[in-house]
Order: structure tokens, then C-alpha cells, then sequence
């Protein structure tokens, strides 16, 4: 049952730049992108602006950065920022919303992500001395807690109608807006026109090494190119990695249906799997959340005799497992992790070798 190879479904951040792309890589022309000579850069901050259907959009060193950025523009000290409670903003950005904006935050609990219109009834602040300003609505696309859930496009039309009535900024998280295009069919640029600003990552399931975008309005932009300057985020000769971001807009988009695919296939294998339970949720993109019956033991137990087995899952919560699809794995490596994880969990009970 051993393989030599490492099955890495961890995440879609793992992914090594392919042949094609480090060949891009290579060729790339380059110039001091602080100054605004890297023409790779320029290239791509056009191609993502054109995707997205917005006026620009500024190449960032991460998603995290980006999401910072588009914070700091729409918010000042003492505003607040609502956003769905298992959000990545909310819960993997260290807070950088109150560390460094001075932004309050405003969770609201989704149902695997998915926030309803009447949730957000009664959240805006009246002006008053004692309260806050609530300025900015987040929402992410596909959701990364959630199972890689799409927003339903009429949901987010819902509450982004409900945010401009109340004169809110919109900032979408889209790391893997690409997967939700591809699922739904919904060109990028139908669901980016309903925000004001939006983060895309190329480091996910795109499967370049390095970098983020943030499009939006020209003005804003400007503005983000001084914010990123300030934390760090100007980069010199970095059409090296443009140029990977480029290749991999180019070649990686519409694959994403196969790690998608995978995904079902993963998942149709693991309803066969004793102990194991799918989350209540359609497998609509590259994620997939299981959880293993505490009979059979933990999720960090079956997470290190799957690595003893050389498959890689991310434990998530006590019971749960995360399993993620990308262009480093085939079909083929679908089925053969399954037939690993059912070896894993049918010759070993942790719980009963403990008791
Ligand atoms: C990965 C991710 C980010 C942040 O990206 P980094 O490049 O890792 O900083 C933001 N939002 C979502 C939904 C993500 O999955």
C-alpha cells in the first residue's frame, strides 16, 4: 500500500509551477516595478483589470495583502466591516482589519459560508456617538470554510442590493473566484461588476508560486498602490512572477473543471468508506470537508496514519478533514488515496487500541 510518490491534497497552495511556466518564467522581461518599469507586471495588472471588467488592478505579494489593502481603502479608524463569521479575512488574516486599519468587525454565521439576505436586517449602525460606522460589506467567492462553496449568484445580488441601499463599500474575497466562474459558468467579470473592489489569487488552484490581485476603480487603485508600498508590498524585478500569473490565466482557468471533477470523485469514494461522513453540502468546486466517526477515532489520528501512508489531509476541527484537489493530482491519485485512506481506516480503531 506504500507509495513512493506524496499524495498532497492539503490545500491548492502546494501546486509547483509546471514546465510551461517556469519556461514563462525564465523569458520574462522585466524592469524596477517600484519605479513602473516591469512590463510583465503591467501586462498582467491589464489582463486581470480586462478580465474582471474593472478600470485596474494592482499585482500584491498575497491574498492577505490584497484583502488588507481593500480594507484600508474603504475604511478609517473606527469603522466597521461586516463579514461572514467562518470568513478567511476574519479568521486567517491575523485580525490585520483591527491591527493595522483600526476596523472593527462584524461577524455574521453563514450557513457553511452562505449568509442570508435577513441575517443582515438591523446590522447598520444608527450614527451616534457611541457606535462605530458600519462602511464595508465582505463576502468570498468560493467560500474556503465552507467546502469551497459557491455564493448562488442570486445571493450575492441580494445582499450586495441590500449594502448599496445602505451606501456600504463591497470587497469581494474572490481567492478562488476562477473556481466559481468555471462551476457555475458565470463569467468572472458578472460576478466582480457587483463589487467595488476584488481580491483574485493566482497561488491557489491557478498554480503559480507567488501573488494576488486587487482590481477595482482607477483612483482606488492608485490609492492601493501606495498602501502596498507601506506594508512592504513593492516588489522590484517581479515580472518573473507576473509572468507565472500571466501562463497560468492563460492555461490553468477552465482545467479547473477537472480538479473539480476529482473532487466528486473523491467524494463519491469516500461515501463507500466506513466511519467516514460527507458534509451536508454539494461538492461544487476543488474542497471537500469529511468528517470520521469518533468510534473509529480523530481526525488528527487518521491525518498521521494517512502521512505514515504518504497521503497528505489537513485536519480542520477535531472530527473533520479537509481534502483539497489541484493540478498536482490526477484522477488516478484519487483512487489510489482512497484505496489508502480505506486501508487506514478499516486495518486500524485508534479509539480501541487506546481503551
Ligand atoms: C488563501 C486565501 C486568502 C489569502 O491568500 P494568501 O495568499 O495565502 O495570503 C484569502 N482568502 C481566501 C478565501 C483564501 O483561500
Amino acid at each position: 500500500m506504500k507509495t513512493e510518490r506524496i499524495l498532497d491534497f492539503r490545500s491548492d497552495t502546494v501546486t509547483r509551477p509546471t514546465p510551461g511556466m517556469r519556461a514563462a518564467m525564465a523569458s520574462a522581461e522585466v524592469g524596477d516595478d517600484v519605479l513602473g518599469d516591469d512590463p510583465t507586471v503591467q501586462r498582467l495588472e491589464e489582463r486581470v483589470a480586462e478580465l474582471l471588467h474593472k478600470e485596474a488592478a494592482l499585482f500584491v505579494p498575497s491574498g492577505t495583502m490584497s484583502n488588507l489593502i481593500a480594507v484600508r481603502l474603504h475604511c478609517r479608524p473606527g469603522d466597521e466591516m461586516i463579514c461572514e463569521a467562518d470568513s478567511h479575512i476574519y479568521n486567517y488574516e491575523q485580525g490585520g482589519y483591527a491591527q493595522i486599519c483600526g476596523v472593527a468587525a462584524r461577524p455574521v454565521q453563514g450557513y457553511w459560508g452562505l449568509m442570508q439576505p435577513e441575517q443582515l436586517e438591523g446590522l447598520i449602525r444608527p450614527q451616534n456617538v457611541h457606535f462605530v460606522r458600519t462602511r464595508l460589506l465582505t463576502l468570498e467567492n468560493t467560500h474556503n470554510r465552507g467546502g469551497g462553496r459557491v455564493q448562488p449568484f442570486s445571493l450575492v445580488e441580494t445582499l450586495v442590493g441590500w449594502a448599496r441601499r445602505n451606501h456600504l463599500a463591497l470587497h469581494l474575497d474572490g481567492a478562488r473566484l476562477w473556481n466559481a466562474s468555471v462551476a457555475t459558468g458565470i463569467p468572472l467579470h458578472e460576478w466582480a461588476q457587483l463589487f467595488d473592489t476584488v481580491n483574485v489569487c493566482f497561488s491557489k488552484g491557478l498554480g503559480a508560486p507567488v501573488g494576488s490581485a486587487l482590481a477595482g476603480p482607477k483612483d482606488l487603485i492608485a490609492e492601493a498602490r501606495r498602501h502596498r508600498k507601506v506594508l512592504g508590498g513593492g516588489m522590484r524585478q517581479v515580472g518573473v512572477l507576473a509572468a507565472a500569473a500571466l501562463y497560468a490565466l492563460e492555461h490553468h482557468i477552465d482545467r479547473l473543471a477537472e480538479d473539480h471533477a476529482n473532487a466528486r470523485r473523491l467524494a463519491a469514494g469516500l461515501m463507500e468508506i466506513p466511519f467516514l461522513t460527507l458534509m451536508p453540502i454539494p461538492v461544487e468546486t476543488n474542497i471537500l470537508l469529511f468528517d470520521v466517526a469518533p468510534e473509529w477515532g480523530t481526525a488528527a489520528q487518521l491525518s498521521q496514519l494517512l502521512k505514515d501512508h504518504g497521503v497528505l489531509m489537513l485536519p480542520t476541527a477535531p472530527q473533520r478533514i479537509r481534502a483539497v484537489t489541484h493540478l498536482d493530482v490526477n484522477s488516478q491519485d484519487v483512487d489510489e488515496a482512497l484505496g489508502i485512506l480505506r486501508h487506514v481506516i478499516c486495518e486500524h480503531r485508534p479509539c480501541q487500541n487506546s481503551s
